[in-house]
């Protein structure tokens, strides 16, 4: 396939992980010309699979969870032809295990939002009556009539009355999954604009999980995308600085070379925009602060009968470190700790954090015991995500620059969203417009 013949013009991204990919599709699909530039041997940035040797097969750096309000990332993955690899919930339903409890579930409804995730709450058996009363200040906290500037996520709950299992059960997971750090350290216009968002839609709470390894969703559909239409890909070249002669904006690369378009987009990951650009472009990436995920993945001599987890395989642990367990299959679990800097995980060794994910999952999984386990994996990503608090938000840097062939694209610029896969696809998204709109 060729850009057939478009004479739409070329543009160079810099950056190869989701944002820069996302933004050379959208791109291309237009008919423009695209030259990406990807400093590592591989595509996929924060989000990749890779090979075990010992196991004789890929794993993915972290377990990636989406959401129906991802609506971005769909538009990409219909693009690339990976949308039906994607596994939707019908309705938002988390299982939670808990330590001398049985299984709490929690559902939505089948009403519209936001009746559905309240009447969801309201049945939960985890609130107490006064509990469930102040679940009635949901739409209250969405409607943020008192103003969110410089408050916190913990500051809004607390103000709403969302306390005891109200966080223990709900905020508290919910926040920690999506900004990868504790409510007090978010800010709380994010919070609200999420909730208003995810609640415009019926589906918008729904989790969803990648059905294959992430590789094989959002990555190598993407790069056939690509190749396909004539773009080019180099791998293993790193970009390092930007100049201006007479005429033009340019990029160099590692190796000297000078690279021209008639567009440029940065896909840099927040900790690597500074070394190429300094603080040019009002950009404050060197004051975001990083959280770092631990994923720990357990194997099993023998398969437990009765594994608990939704339709998509997966529970909530609460009380403990861990937060998360996936069931891969019968005789594989992966675990997931979110924000484990903070609780001290990051530094621990491998052999301790599996054995502190060990013991946690023998005190409230019913039927999993340590000596069950034949081998681990552990996976630390120190800077998966930046801390989204009420100051990082003030330094995400706008989609357009004041170089009018010049625009930002990453998790990290001002999307509104949290550091994930969305914001990421986002902020291509609007680049890929702009860069549209400005070439009419
Ligand atoms: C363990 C883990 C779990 C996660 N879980 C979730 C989840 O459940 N849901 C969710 O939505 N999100 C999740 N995320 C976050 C999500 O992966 C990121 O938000 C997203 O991948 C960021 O994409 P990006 O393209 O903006 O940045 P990056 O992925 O960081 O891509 C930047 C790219 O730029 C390249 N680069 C850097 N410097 C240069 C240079 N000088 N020249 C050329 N190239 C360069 C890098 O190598 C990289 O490929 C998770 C992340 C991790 C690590």
């Amino acid at each position: 396939m060729t850009n057939g013949g478009s004479a739409k013009g070329e543009v160079a991204v810099i950056g190869g992980g989701i944002a820069g990919l996302s933004a050379a599709v959208f791109l291309a699909e237009k008919g423009y010309r695209i030259r990406l530039y990807e400093a590592s041997p591989k595509l996929g940035g924060r989000a990749y699979s890779f090979f075990d040797k010992d196991k004789g097969r890929f794993f993915d750096n972290g377990q990636h969870l989406l959401a129906g309000w991802y609506k971005d990332t769909i538009r990409y993955l219909k693009i690339i032809g990976s949308y039906d690899m994607l596994e939707f919930q019908e309705r938002l339903r988390i299982d939670y295990l808990e330590k001398g409890q049985g299984m709490l579930s929690l559902s939505s409804t089948g009403l519209k939002p936001p009746a559905n995730l309240l009447t969801g709450l309201l049945r939960f058996k985890g609130f107490d009556l006064k509990e469930k009363m102040k679940l009635f200040n949901l739409r209250k906290i969405m409607k943020n009539e008192a103003g969110t500037d410089g408050i916190t996520a913990e500051d809004l709950l607390e103000a709403h009355g969302q306390s005891g299992n109200l966080r223990k059960y709900f905020w508290d997971p919910f926040i920690l999954a999506v900004f990868n750090t504790e409510p007090r350290n978010v800010a709380a216009s994010l919070l609200t604009d999420l909730l208003s968002g995810s609640m415009a839609d019926s589906r918008g709470f729904t989790l969803v999980l990648p059905g294959k390894d992430l590789n094989k969703v959002f990555i190598e559909p993407a790069e056939h995308f690509l190749l396909d239409r004539n773009c080019e890909i180099h791998k293993s070249t790193r970009i390092t600085g930007y100049d201006m002669d007479e005429r033009m904006n340019y990029l160099t690369t590692d190796d000297t070379k000078m690279i021209f378009a008639e567009y440029y987009i940065s896909a840099l990951p927040f900790f690597g925009f500074s070394d190429v650009f300094g603080n040019r472009f009002g950009s404050g990436s060197e004051k975001l602060r990083t959280s770092s995920i631990v994923s720990v993945h357990l194997f099993l001599k023998h398969r437990i009968a009765g594994l608990p987890g939704d339709d998509l395989g997966m529970a909530g642990l609460i009380g403990t470190r861990t937060q998360w367990l996936f069931r891969k299959s019968d005789d594989h679990l992966s675990l997931v700790i979110s924000g484990s800097d903070a609780l001290g995980v990051t530094k621990m060794k491998n052999e301790e954090i599996a054995a502190m994910c060990i013991s946690e999952l023998a005190s409230c999984l019913k039927g999993f015991e340590a000596d069950n386990v034949s081998d681990f994996r552990v996976i630390k990503e120190k800077r998966a995500t930046f801390i989204p608090d009420t100051e990082s938000i003030k330094h995400r840097p706008s989609q357009r620059t004041e170089a009018d062939n010049f625009f930002i694209a990453g998790d990290w610029t001002d999307t509104g969203l949290p550091s994930t896969i969305e914001g990421a696809v986002r902020s291509a998204s609007v680049c890929a417009m702009m860069i549209d709109e400005n070439s009419k």
